[in-house]
């Protein structure tokens, strides 16, 4: 069976139990919940029973102990994820505004992950894996870039294939080198899983299906189109298939995305038509924004079928 890679940061999230604009005033906070984009889309490969590991950093605190225990018992192989005596572990503190948006305090560029490195740990590793996936951005900091591609080379050299969910907000794409780091990276794309607007990153269509082809024209096998509520879509040679999300209460909208992109990858490597991994994705998607907290809704196979099953009798 194949091995998933993913490369990136790893951190907990806080949350503001109330909405409000920010956190200029004391108030009530839950968490620390396991965090980091890569880190809950490689969770939701490991609760599918897909082998897989991640490259990334935490220090060597509590903060980095929550996740490393929650990986784990997902089945995620942690061998890669270097503990940093004396550093911190990345955090993100989150709160909602009334409007649905989201103000942020992050520690992560100077925290443990912002420092990933080469270890001998993590490059035999690389060897045992062969799929790798890339969160744009774990390229905006220039070591993990670095660390990124080499990996990508490595698993690509060996038949492997990669596959690429940009992830980024707007005001990311002004970083240094980010831009040519990300075109680098789609050129050895197999699987793009852009979210909605992200599909015109790299394209001079404005139009989404004029986008699809010309990605397609380059090269890249497949690309999955995320619509949250708007549910998503596939396309390849083959054609187009499309799903409608499943209705459900959202709670939190942070990580689904990443659920389903995790997802898709565990059934799409298991040679599932696209269809199939699709149906999946989406009732991974689905499961992630009913549950506070961003790593919290990952789901298993049983639970991915219950979702189904319900809203086809429903
Ligand atoms: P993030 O980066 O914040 O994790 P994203 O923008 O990458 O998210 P979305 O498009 O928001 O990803 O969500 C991914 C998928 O999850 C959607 O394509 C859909 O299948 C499912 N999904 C998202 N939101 C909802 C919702 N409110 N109801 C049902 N399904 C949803
Ligand atoms: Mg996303």
């Amino acid at each position: 069976m194949s091995k998933v890679l993913t490369v990136g940061e790893v951190l907990v999230e806080i949350v503001a139990t109330t909405r409000g604009d920010g956190f200029r005033e004391a108030q009530p906070l839950i968490g620390p919940f396991p965090s980091g984009a890569p880190a809950i889309f490689i969770d939701q490969v490991g609760k599918l029973g897909t082998p897989c590991a991640i490259l990334s950093r935490v220090g060597d605190d509590d903060f980095g102990r929550v996740n490393l225990d929650r990986l784990v018992a997902d089945g995620v192989d942690v061998s890669g994820i270097e503990i940093a005596p004396g550093e911190s572990t990345g955090s993100a503190f989150v709160r909602y505004r009334e409007d649905g948006s989201r103000a942020f305090v992050y520690n992560i560029t100077h925290a443990a992950c912002g420092r990933i490195n080469t270890t001998p740990g993590g490059d035999a590793l690389i060897e045992t894996c062969d799929h790798m996936h890339l969160m744009g951005t774990a390229l905006s900091a220039p070591g993990l870039a670095r660390r990124a591609g080499e990996a990508i080379e490595r698993i690509k050299a060996r038949g492997g294939t990669l596959s690429f969910d940009p992830n980024l907000r707007p005001e990311m794409l002004g970083a240094p080198g980010l831009r040519e780091a990300l075109e680098r990276v789609l050129g050895q794309t197999d699987l793009f899983l852009p979210s909605g607007e992200e599909i015109f990153l790299f394209t001079k269509a404005q139009d989404e299906a004029g986008a699809v082809a010309e990605l397609l024209a380059r090269g890249i096998g497949e690309i999955v189109i995320k619509r949250g509520s708007g549910g998503a879509s596939h396309f390849s040679a083959e054609g187009r298939t499309d799903v409608d999300s499943i209705p459900v209460e959202e709670i939190d909208p942070t990580g689904a995305g990443d659920s389903f992109g995790g997802a898709f990858v565990s059934f799409w490597l298991a040679g599932a038509p696209p269809a199939t991994a699709l149906a999946y994705a989406n009732a991974a998607g689905a499961r992630a924004v009913t549950r506070l907290g961003p790593m919290e809704g990952t789901s298993n196979r049983a639970e991915l079928d219950a979702m189904l099953a319900s809203h086809v009798e429903g």
